[in-house]
Protein backbone atom coordinates (compact mmCIF):
# COMPACT_ATOMS: atom_id res chain seq x y z
CA UNK A 1 0.00 0.00 0.00
CA UNK A 2 1.14 3.12 -0.87
CA UNK A 3 1.11 6.04 2.66
CA UNK A 4 -2.35 7.75 1.23
CA UNK A 5 -3.61 4.30 1.59
CA UNK A 6 -2.07 3.11 4.64
CA UNK A 7 -3.37 6.40 6.65
CA UNK A 8 -6.83 5.27 5.90
CA UNK A 9 -6.76 1.60 6.21
CA UNK A 10 -3.56 0.35 7.52
CA UNK A 11 -4.62 -1.68 11.40
CA UNK A 12 -8.30 -1.05 10.69
CA UNK A 13 -10.99 -3.71 10.54
CA UNK A 14 -14.42 -3.22 10.74
CA UNK A 15 -15.73 -4.10 14.40
CA UNK A 16 -16.66 -8.08 14.05
CA UNK A 17 -19.81 -7.68 16.45
CA UNK A 18 -21.24 -4.77 14.61
CA UNK A 19 -19.61 -3.95 11.50
CA UNK A 20 -19.07 -0.47 12.30
CA UNK A 21 -16.57 0.81 9.55
CA UNK A 22 -14.47 3.37 12.28
CA UNK A 23 -12.86 1.71 15.20
CA UNK A 24 -15.11 1.58 18.63
CA UNK A 25 -13.45 3.61 21.74
CA UNK A 26 -13.32 0.99 23.79
CA UNK A 27 -14.01 2.99 26.69
CA UNK A 28 -12.97 0.19 29.23
CA UNK A 29 -10.72 -0.85 32.24
CA UNK A 30 -11.40 -4.51 32.35
CA UNK A 31 -12.73 -7.17 29.85
CA UNK A 32 -14.78 -10.33 31.37
CA UNK A 33 -12.93 -13.43 31.58
CA UNK A 34 -14.97 -16.68 30.80
CA UNK A 35 -12.75 -18.48 33.85
CA UNK A 36 -9.42 -17.81 35.21
CA UNK A 37 -6.86 -16.97 31.99
CA UNK A 38 -9.57 -17.50 29.64
CA UNK A 39 -9.95 -14.20 27.55
CA UNK A 40 -10.31 -12.48 24.33
CA UNK A 41 -6.59 -11.33 24.78
CA UNK A 42 -7.80 -8.37 27.03
CA UNK A 43 -7.52 -8.38 30.33
CA UNK A 44 -7.05 -4.84 31.59
CA UNK A 45 -6.67 -2.11 29.39
CA UNK A 46 -3.41 -0.58 31.03
CA UNK A 47 -1.90 -3.60 29.57
CA UNK A 48 -3.83 -3.54 25.94
CA UNK A 49 -6.99 -1.99 24.85
CA UNK A 50 -8.51 -2.60 21.45
CA UNK A 51 -8.55 1.06 19.92
CA UNK A 52 -4.84 1.76 21.01
CA UNK A 53 -3.69 -1.42 19.20
CA UNK A 54 -5.88 -0.09 16.23
CA UNK A 55 -3.60 3.08 16.49
CA UNK A 56 -0.81 0.75 17.07
CA UNK A 57 -0.81 -1.15 14.20
CA UNK A 58 -1.63 2.14 12.03
CA UNK A 59 1.81 3.98 12.71
CA UNK A 60 3.84 0.64 12.43
CA UNK A 61 2.67 0.50 8.91
CA UNK A 62 3.06 4.56 8.57
CA UNK A 63 6.67 4.05 9.80
CA UNK A 64 7.23 0.63 7.90
CA UNK A 65 8.37 -0.80 11.52
CA UNK A 66 7.43 -4.09 13.22
CA UNK A 67 6.12 -2.74 16.61
CA UNK A 68 4.73 0.45 17.92
CA UNK A 69 3.74 1.60 21.14
CA UNK A 70 1.60 4.38 21.94
CA UNK A 71 1.99 6.84 25.25
CA UNK A 72 0.21 9.03 27.15
CA UNK A 73 2.52 12.08 25.93
CA UNK A 74 5.55 12.37 23.61
CA UNK A 75 7.29 12.94 26.79
CA UNK A 76 6.65 9.58 28.33
CA UNK A 77 7.42 7.63 25.01
CA UNK A 78 10.85 9.83 25.44
CA UNK A 79 10.90 8.77 29.45
CA UNK A 80 10.56 5.45 28.16
CA UNK A 81 12.76 5.13 25.84
CA UNK A 82 15.54 6.41 28.08
CA UNK A 83 14.32 3.64 30.80
CA UNK A 84 15.26 1.12 28.61
CA UNK A 85 19.41 2.00 29.60
CA UNK A 86 21.32 1.00 32.42
CA UNK A 87 23.16 3.58 35.15
CA UNK A 88 26.51 4.16 33.42
CA UNK A 89 25.59 3.74 29.92
CA UNK A 90 26.11 7.02 27.88
CA UNK A 91 23.62 8.59 25.24
CA UNK A 92 25.00 11.06 22.64
CA UNK A 93 22.41 13.75 21.55
CA UNK A 94 21.95 16.47 19.12
CA UNK A 95 22.50 19.44 20.98
CA UNK A 96 20.03 21.48 19.04
CA UNK A 97 16.36 19.72 20.44
CA UNK A 98 13.13 20.20 22.10
CA UNK A 99 13.55 21.82 24.83
CA UNK A 100 11.22 19.23 26.82
CA UNK A 101 14.16 16.37 25.89
CA UNK A 102 16.73 18.52 27.18
CA UNK A 103 15.41 18.84 30.22
CA UNK A 104 13.93 15.34 31.02
CA UNK A 105 17.38 14.18 29.68
CA UNK A 106 19.79 16.25 32.25
CA UNK A 107 17.02 17.02 34.98
CA UNK A 108 15.57 13.68 35.22
CA UNK A 109 17.48 10.61 34.22
CA UNK A 110 21.46 12.13 34.15
CA UNK A 111 20.52 12.97 38.27
CA UNK A 112 18.23 10.39 38.91
CA UNK A 113 18.82 7.21 36.89
CA UNK A 114 22.65 8.11 36.37
CA UNK A 115 22.67 7.65 32.27
CA UNK A 116 24.66 10.14 30.88
CA UNK A 117 24.48 12.49 28.00
CA UNK A 118 26.38 14.28 25.93
CA UNK A 119 25.18 17.31 23.90
CA UNK A 120 27.03 17.89 19.81
CA UNK A 121 26.22 19.52 16.77
CA UNK A 122 25.57 16.36 14.48
CA UNK A 123 25.77 18.27 11.20
CA UNK A 124 29.37 17.78 11.36
CA UNK A 125 29.43 13.97 11.31
CA UNK A 126 33.00 13.60 12.44
CA UNK A 127 32.06 15.44 16.06
CA UNK A 128 30.37 11.96 16.25
CA UNK A 129 33.15 9.94 16.30
CA UNK A 130 34.96 11.70 18.68
CA UNK A 131 32.12 11.62 21.24
CA UNK A 132 31.88 8.31 21.41
CA UNK A 133 33.74 5.90 24.60
CA UNK A 134 32.75 2.19 24.92
CA UNK A 135 29.78 3.06 27.30
CA UNK A 136 28.14 4.94 24.71
CA UNK A 137 24.69 3.06 24.11
CA UNK A 138 22.17 5.65 22.47
CA UNK A 139 22.41 8.27 19.74
CA UNK A 140 19.72 10.36 19.61
CA UNK A 141 18.93 12.72 16.52
CA UNK A 142 16.23 15.28 16.01
CA UNK A 143 15.82 16.19 12.44
CA UNK A 144 15.17 18.32 11.24
CA UNK A 145 15.99 20.36 14.40
CA UNK A 146 13.81 22.33 16.55
CA UNK A 147 14.20 25.40 15.92
CA UNK A 148 16.74 26.09 13.84
CA UNK A 149 15.62 23.23 11.14
CA UNK A 150 19.29 22.12 10.69
CA UNK A 151 18.99 18.50 8.94
CA UNK A 152 21.22 15.53 10.18
CA UNK A 153 22.34 13.08 8.07
CA UNK A 154 20.75 9.95 9.72
CA UNK A 155 22.02 7.49 7.20
CA UNK A 156 25.57 8.74 7.72
CA UNK A 157 24.89 8.48 11.87
CA UNK A 158 23.99 4.83 11.32
CA UNK A 159 26.69 4.04 9.92
CA UNK A 160 28.75 5.72 12.45
CA UNK A 161 26.71 3.64 15.15
CA UNK A 162 26.62 0.44 13.80
CA UNK A 163 30.49 0.37 13.98
CA UNK A 164 30.16 1.01 17.63
CA UNK A 165 27.23 -1.42 18.60
CA UNK A 166 25.28 2.01 19.33
CA UNK A 167 21.60 2.22 18.75
CA UNK A 168 19.83 5.45 16.82
CA UNK A 169 16.94 7.24 18.38
CA UNK A 170 15.54 9.50 16.10
CA UNK A 171 12.64 12.21 16.97
CA UNK A 172 11.25 12.25 13.67
CA UNK A 173 7.96 14.68 15.25
CA UNK A 174 8.71 17.41 13.03
CA UNK A 175 8.81 15.21 9.51
CA UNK A 176 5.91 13.30 10.48
CA UNK A 177 6.56 9.64 8.56
CA UNK A 178 5.03 11.56 5.45
CA UNK A 179 8.13 13.11 4.94
CA UNK A 180 10.42 10.90 6.55
CA UNK A 181 10.85 7.55 7.90
CA UNK A 182 13.92 7.34 10.06
CA UNK A 183 13.75 3.23 10.38
CA UNK A 184 14.05 2.82 6.44
CA UNK A 185 17.17 4.48 6.84
CA UNK A 186 19.01 2.34 9.39
CA UNK A 187 17.88 3.98 12.59
CA UNK A 188 16.58 1.19 15.16
CA UNK A 189 13.99 3.34 17.10
CA UNK A 190 11.21 6.01 16.01
CA UNK A 191 9.84 8.45 18.24
CA UNK A 192 6.95 10.98 18.20
CA UNK A 193 4.80 13.90 19.68
CA UNK A 194 1.48 12.36 18.26
CA UNK A 195 0.20 15.50 19.65
CA UNK A 196 1.65 17.59 16.40
CA UNK A 197 1.58 16.43 13.29
CA UNK A 198 0.42 13.09 13.20
CA UNK A 199 -3.01 13.78 14.93
CA UNK A 200 -3.00 17.36 13.45
CA UNK A 201 -5.69 18.76 15.13
CA UNK A 202 -4.27 20.55 18.22
CA UNK A 203 -6.82 18.31 20.28
CA UNK A 204 -4.86 15.53 21.53
CA UNK A 205 -1.17 15.05 23.64
CA UNK A 206 0.04 11.42 23.06
CA UNK A 207 3.55 9.77 22.17
CA UNK A 208 4.86 6.70 20.41
CA UNK A 209 7.71 4.74 19.87
CA UNK A 210 8.14 2.72 16.38
CA UNK A 211 10.52 0.20 15.96
CA UNK A 212 11.68 -3.40 14.40
CA UNK A 213 13.62 -4.75 16.85
CA UNK A 214 11.75 -7.74 18.76
CA UNK A 215 13.39 -8.17 22.05
CA UNK A 216 13.52 -3.77 22.92
CA UNK A 217 9.83 -3.70 22.21
CA UNK A 218 9.04 -6.60 24.52
CA UNK A 219 11.16 -4.41 26.89
CA UNK A 220 9.17 -0.80 25.92
CA UNK A 221 5.88 -2.74 26.26
CA UNK A 222 7.14 -4.02 29.97
CA UNK A 223 7.72 -0.47 30.67
CA UNK A 224 5.03 0.80 29.37
CA UNK A 225 2.97 -1.54 31.68
CA UNK A 226 4.68 -0.89 34.76
CA UNK A 227 5.23 2.72 34.55
CA UNK A 228 1.36 3.21 33.48
CA UNK A 229 1.64 6.40 31.20
CA UNK A 230 -0.78 5.19 29.00
CA UNK A 231 -2.99 6.89 26.60
CA UNK A 232 -7.10 6.48 26.98
CA UNK A 233 -9.17 5.41 24.33
CA UNK A 234 -10.86 8.21 23.23
CA UNK A 235 -7.27 9.59 22.55
CA UNK A 236 -7.03 7.21 20.07
CA UNK A 237 -9.90 7.43 18.18
CA UNK A 238 -9.26 11.40 17.99
CA UNK A 239 -5.68 10.40 16.45
CA UNK A 240 -6.85 7.38 14.17
CA UNK A 241 -9.01 10.10 12.88
CA UNK A 242 -6.61 12.38 12.34
CA UNK A 243 -3.86 10.25 10.47
CA UNK A 244 -6.67 9.52 7.74
CA UNK A 245 -5.72 13.40 6.50
CA UNK A 246 -1.88 13.08 7.54
CA UNK A 247 -0.90 13.08 3.62
CA UNK A 248 -3.26 15.83 2.61
CA UNK A 249 -2.56 17.85 5.72
CA UNK A 250 1.36 17.26 5.20
CA UNK A 251 0.90 17.78 1.21
CA UNK A 252 -0.75 21.80 2.28
CA UNK A 253 1.54 22.18 5.45
CA UNK A 254 4.50 21.80 2.66
CA UNK A 255 3.07 24.06 0.18
CA UNK A 256 2.28 26.64 2.53
CA UNK A 257 5.30 26.28 4.35
CA UNK A 258 7.32 26.73 0.82
CA UNK A 259 5.32 29.88 -0.27
CA UNK A 260 6.15 31.37 3.26
CA UNK A 261 10.37 30.89 3.01
CA UNK A 262 10.06 32.15 -0.42
CA UNK A 263 8.14 35.05 1.18
CA UNK A 264 10.28 36.11 4.10
CA UNK A 265 13.28 35.68 1.97
CA UNK A 266 12.68 38.68 -0.52
CA UNK A 267 11.09 40.72 1.91
CA UNK A 268 13.62 43.46 3.20
CA UNK A 269 13.27 43.70 7.03
CA UNK A 270 14.04 39.59 7.45
CA UNK A 271 17.52 38.93 7.62
CA UNK A 272 17.56 34.64 7.99
CA UNK A 273 15.40 32.27 6.86
CA UNK A 274 15.53 28.61 8.11
CA UNK A 275 13.51 26.15 6.14
CA UNK A 276 15.36 23.05 4.63
CA UNK A 277 13.60 23.10 1.04
CA UNK A 278 15.64 26.71 0.44
CA UNK A 279 18.74 25.98 -2.32
CA UNK A 280 20.83 28.49 0.71
CA UNK A 281 20.41 26.26 3.48
CA UNK A 282 23.07 24.66 4.39
CA UNK A 283 21.53 20.90 5.04
CA UNK A 284 19.79 21.18 1.77
CA UNK A 285 21.23 18.41 -0.31
CA UNK A 286 21.08 15.70 3.16
CA UNK A 287 17.05 16.95 3.29
CA UNK A 288 16.53 16.41 -0.16
CA UNK A 289 17.88 13.24 0.09
CA UNK A 290 16.36 11.71 3.32
CA UNK A 291 13.38 13.83 3.29
CA UNK A 292 10.36 13.40 0.69
CA UNK A 293 9.39 17.20 0.99
CA UNK A 294 10.52 20.13 3.26
CA UNK A 295 7.22 20.81 5.72
CA UNK A 296 5.90 23.63 7.18
CA UNK A 297 8.10 24.62 10.28
CA UNK A 298 10.57 27.43 9.56
CA UNK A 299 12.16 29.87 11.96
CA UNK A 300 13.40 33.41 10.89
CA UNK A 301 15.36 36.62 12.39
CA UNK A 302 14.73 40.05 11.60
CA UNK A 303 17.32 42.79 10.39
CA UNK A 304 16.73 44.64 13.52
CA UNK A 305 17.74 42.68 15.94
CA UNK A 306 15.97 44.10 19.02
CA UNK A 307 13.99 41.70 21.01
CA UNK A 308 11.33 44.08 21.50
CA UNK A 309 10.51 43.85 17.70
CA UNK A 310 10.71 40.62 17.76
CA UNK A 311 7.71 40.45 20.22
CA UNK A 312 5.98 42.99 18.37
CA UNK A 313 6.02 40.92 15.16
CA UNK A 314 4.72 38.42 16.95
CA UNK A 315 1.68 40.23 18.90
CA UNK A 316 0.45 41.92 15.37
CA UNK A 317 -0.02 38.41 13.51
CA UNK A 318 -3.76 37.95 13.20
CA UNK A 319 -3.80 34.39 11.66
CA UNK A 320 -0.64 32.85 13.54
CA UNK A 321 -1.79 32.61 16.68
CA UNK A 322 1.24 33.23 19.66
CA UNK A 323 0.98 29.65 21.38
CA UNK A 324 3.67 26.70 22.01
CA UNK A 325 3.09 23.37 19.58
CA UNK A 326 3.18 22.69 16.51
CA UNK A 327 1.69 20.68 13.65
CA UNK A 328 -1.73 21.89 13.99
CA UNK A 329 -4.10 22.66 10.93
CA UNK A 330 -4.28 26.17 12.15
CA UNK A 331 -0.95 28.24 12.08
CA UNK A 332 1.09 29.45 14.96
CA UNK A 333 4.24 31.59 16.08
CA UNK A 334 6.29 31.16 19.07
CA UNK A 335 9.34 32.42 20.90
CA UNK A 336 11.77 29.47 21.18
CA UNK A 337 14.00 31.23 23.80
CA UNK A 338 11.02 32.00 26.47
CA UNK A 339 8.69 29.60 25.60
CA UNK A 340 9.78 26.09 23.64
CA UNK A 341 13.44 26.39 24.58
CA UNK A 342 13.21 27.99 27.54
CA UNK A 343 14.61 25.17 29.53
CA UNK A 344 17.61 25.27 27.92
CA UNK A 345 20.26 27.79 29.77
CA UNK A 346 21.46 30.43 27.40
CA UNK A 347 24.82 29.74 26.71
CA UNK A 348 23.95 26.24 25.43
CA UNK A 349 21.04 27.96 23.35
CA UNK A 350 23.90 30.56 22.02
CA UNK A 351 26.23 27.71 21.26
CA UNK A 352 23.38 25.88 19.42
CA UNK A 353 23.06 29.40 17.22
CA UNK A 354 19.70 29.72 19.24
CA UNK A 355 19.31 33.48 19.29
CA UNK A 356 16.75 35.04 21.36
CA UNK A 357 14.92 37.40 18.51
CA UNK A 358 14.37 34.02 16.68
CA UNK A 359 10.46 33.52 15.90
CA UNK A 360 9.51 29.95 14.91
CA UNK A 361 5.95 29.15 12.82
CA UNK A 362 4.17 26.40 12.25
CA UNK A 363 2.62 27.26 8.88
CA UNK A 364 -0.92 25.80 8.61
CA UNK A 365 -3.35 24.94 6.09
CA UNK A 366 -5.38 27.94 5.75
CA UNK A 367 -5.09 29.66 2.60
CA UNK A 368 -1.21 30.60 1.89
CA UNK A 369 -2.13 34.10 0.59
CA UNK A 370 -4.18 35.10 4.01
CA UNK A 371 -1.18 33.94 5.66
CA UNK A 372 1.32 36.20 3.63
CA UNK A 373 -1.02 38.87 4.02
CA UNK A 374 -0.90 38.34 7.87
CA UNK A 375 2.76 38.68 7.93
CA UNK A 376 3.01 41.50 5.45
CA UNK A 377 0.89 43.24 7.77
CA UNK A 378 2.79 42.86 10.41
CA UNK A 379 6.36 43.14 9.32
CA UNK A 380 4.86 46.56 8.47
CA UNK A 381 4.40 47.80 11.21
CA UNK A 382 8.01 46.68 13.15
C1 LIG B 1 6.34 18.37 21.51
C2 LIG B 1 7.57 17.58 21.28
C3 LIG B 1 7.94 16.56 22.16
C4 LIG B 1 7.15 16.25 23.42
O1 LIG B 1 5.89 15.75 23.12
P1 LIG B 1 4.58 15.96 24.07
O2 LIG B 1 3.52 15.25 23.31
O3 LIG B 1 4.37 17.44 24.20
O4 LIG B 1 4.90 15.33 25.38
C5 LIG B 1 9.09 15.83 21.87
N1 LIG B 1 9.84 16.11 20.77
C6 LIG B 1 9.51 17.09 19.92
C7 LIG B 1 10.37 17.33 18.73
C8 LIG B 1 8.38 17.86 20.14
O5 LIG B 1 8.08 18.85 19.29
Amino acid sequence: MKFGTKTIHAGIKADPSTGAIMTPIFQTSTYVQAAPGDHKGYEYSRTHNPTRDALQANLATLENGKHALCFSSGMAAIDTVIRSFAPNDEVISTNDLYGGSYRIFTKVHQLNSGINFKFIPMQDLSSIEEAITPKTKLIWVETPTNPLMNIIDIKGIVDIAKKHNIKVAVDNTFASPFLQRPLELGADIVIHSITKYIAGHSDVIMGAVILNDDSWAEKLAFLQNSCGAVPGPQDCFLTLRGIKTLHLRMKAHCENGSKIAQFLVNHPKVENVYWPGLESHPNHQIAKDQMDDFGGMLSFTLKDDAIEKAFELMSSLKIFSLAESLGGVESLCGHPASMTHASIPKEEREKAGLRDTLIRLSVGIEDADDLIEDLSVALDKV
